[in-house]
């Protein structure tokens, strides 16, 4: 039914997946995979990457060959093409030998429009055989930055993926990938053979997500205090970086009220996948987890993304707190970090595994992550910088919220050099942040009387400031690198810049610390916002088109948003349609789910 002024592209966008136009970019890469040009897409999470490649597949004649690495996922994604009458289907390793075979028939039968597979199934030669036998309109390569050794998303079995190009030349191929400095682009390209393809770069920016970083106090405090006052009844993320610290921060959650989940490597396999599924399916659970969890969870609604531990890399903060606010919605990312991230994360690389240049790499990362926290300029102007794309200062980040005040540590900051100075000779003793600050602040405990410390010329000669405070500027000090950690003892050790600010030739230029810098600036843009979003009639029609769809959702066994995003629901709440005509024409609401929901919808909004 495509009209003469509508291509079919379009008209598929907004038949099947009932939206009304294309976002930044996706429009070129359809038309151009369409054409059966192959492609390198770099996208932010939640850019909106799965029609680049979805859309091709349906315009294309024969069935498009998704390659994902998340297993567990794809019944999933499956079930949500499925809702959209896609004819979609996957073959991995859950499946049994009938399960499987009743796929295969419908691929060779070419009743397929997708087809997922496990990136390991391209190794077999039964799996390539299958291939022959049907009629493949594409390759879409998903998460392709699997492919790049150094990331720690690294998938071996991705390597297989370079052979695609020779045996089928003829079928285009589209990468795709959310991680993306110059350098993980150019090893994505040239291990997929994708040097020839064209390479589309969509603007990195995710407006909707505001972005807060504060210094850590007390960490499992400071998150409450985030999910009671702005995040109630939320879906959200919470990342820390050890097995143990996930399952005391999940119990301290539950503890508090607020429904959270456990998620790491540690946990028994079914315990994961179970605690994965009840994430995607209930509404407004928690998930307290390693950076193992989060590849390819498309849920749209996940409102906040917290860090309670330093990230390693900006890449891979931009990655995991890209998975707040897929449906465009106001979200948060939010990090707390300290002194003491930095002193692990600096003995992690230095006593780490591979050559000098690695550890090198590792240590320019966290440089630019430490970068990105102590910065006094717009967050989103950094990272956008860091992925090569200008930026104007957004007014949606703690730091054009609430601009932080800069101060003359110069002092402060000979101080703490001068005690690094005076320790440095009885090299064989951890001599770390702690103990320096102690003396500082002249504190005559069992550490210091043993080393007989009391006796240094700077003791007590920092009095001046709070022992938090001094922990500020030792860390913010680490951060400049103006002292660095030496890794065996974590002792403190000048570097080759402090010179400069022991002689006076150089000033130090700090970030003021406050007690809790923004949350009540952010409060009060979100709640703004919100309202916007929803007047206060609309919000019972709201409730109630969401416990329709829990209900709903429950009875198929699927997630609630594969049915309608909240995004979806709300336009529904303050457009109020009485027609079928009139519903079909919001955002979110395709061919096949209005003649699948519409009546329900259209009795639940009648049902006052
Ligand atoms: P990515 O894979 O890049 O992280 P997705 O493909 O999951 O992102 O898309 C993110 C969200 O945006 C999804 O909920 C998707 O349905 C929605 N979306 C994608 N393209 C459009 C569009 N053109 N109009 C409206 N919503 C869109
Ligand atoms: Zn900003």
């Amino acid at each position: 039914m495509t009209s003469p002024e509508t291509p079919e592209t379009l008209d598929t966008l907004r038949r099947v997946f009932g939206y009304d136009a294309f976002r930044d970019g996706q429009r070129e890469i359809i038309e151009h995979v369409v054409a059966g040009g192959d492609a390198l897409v770099l996208m932010p999470t939640g850019g909106g990457k799965s029609l680049c490649y979805q859309i091709p597949a349906l315009v294309r004649k024969g069935t498009g060959i998704v390659v994902s690495p998340l297993i567990a996922l794809m019944q999933d994604q499956v079930d949500a093409l499925r809702a959209l009458g896609v004819r979609a289907g996957f073959l991995n390793s859950t499946q049994d030998f009938d399960e499987r075979r009743v796929v295969e028939a419908q691929f060779t039968a070419g009743e397929l429009d997708l087809l997922y597979l496990a990136p390991e199934r391209l190794k077999l030669a039964a799996t390539v055989e299958l291939l022959d036998r049907g009629d493949v309109s594409l390759f879409a390569i998903d998460e392709a930055h699997c492919v790049s050794q150094w990331g720690h998303d690294f998938r071996p079995d991705y390597l297989t993926l370079s052979g695609l190009h020779e045996r089928w030349p003829d079928i285009p191929r589209i990468a795709l990938t959310a991680t993306a400095t110059e350098a993980t682009r150019g090893e994505i390209a040239s291990r997929l053979r994708l040097e020839q393809a064209r390479h589309f770069v969509a603007s990195f920016d995710r407006p909707n997500i505001q972005y807060r970083i504060e210094p850590k106090t007390d960490a499992k405090r400071q998150l409450l205090r985030l999910l009671q006052s702005e995040h109630k009844g939320d879906a959200g993320i919470v990342y820390c970086l050890s097995r143990n610290s996930v399952e005391k921060n999940a119990a301290f959650l539950t503890e508090n009220g607020i429904e959270a989940l456990p998620y790491h490597a540690g946990l028994d396999a079914e315990i994961r996948a179970a605690n994965q599924a009840r994430f995607l399916r209930e509404d407004g659970l928690v998930m307290v987890a390693t950076i193992a969890f989060g590849m390819g969870i498309d849920k749209p609604d996940v409102r906040f993304v917290a860090h309670l531990d330093l990230p390693k890399s900006v890449e891979g903060y931009y990655q995991e707190t890209g998975r707040a606010g897929r449906d465009g919605l106001p979200s948060t990312a939010w990090l707390a970090y300290g002194l003491q991230d930095v002193v692990n994360l600096r003995k992690m690389i230095d006593g780490g595994e591979g050559d000098a240049a690695h550890r090198r790499r590792q240590a320019m990362h966290l440089d630019s992550m430490l970068a990105l926290c102590e910065t006094v300029e717009c967050r989103r102007v950094q990272l956008l910088n860091y992925f090569g794309q200008p930026g104007e200062p957004c007014g949606n980040c703690d730091t054009c919220l609430t601009p932080p005040e800069t101060w003359d540590a110069t002092v402060p900051a000979q101080k703490v050099l001068s005690t690094v100075v005076r320790l440095d000779r009885e090299r064989r003793q951890k001599f770390g942040a702690g103990h320096i600050v102690d003396i500082l602040l002249g504190k005559k405990n069992a550490k210091v009387i043993q080393f007989d410390h009391d006796s240094l010329k700077v003791f007590g000669i920092g009095t001046d400031l709070r022992d938090v405070e001094w922990r500020g500027v030792v860390r913010q000090l680490l951060a400049q690198g103006l002292i660095a950690v030496e890794s065996d003892h974590g002792t403190l050790v000048l570097t080759d810049e402090s010179a400069g600010v022991l002689r006076g030739e150089r000033t130090v230029m700090m970030r003021r610390e406050t007690e809790r810098p923004v949350a009540k600036a952010a409060k009060t843009a979100k709640a703004a916002k919100a309202q916007v979003e929803l007047p206060a009639e609309a919000m019972p029609i709201f409730e109630r088109l969401r416990a329709w769809r829990a209900a709903t959702a429950k009875e198929q066994g699927v997630p609630a948003y594969v049915i309608f995003h909240d995004a979806t629901l709300r336009e529904i709440a303050t457009a109020l349609p009485t027609s079928l005509a009139a519903l079909g024409r919001v955002n979110g609401v395709g061919e096949n789910k209005l003649a699948k929901y519409g009546d329900q919808v259209l009795e639940t909004l009648a049902a006052d």
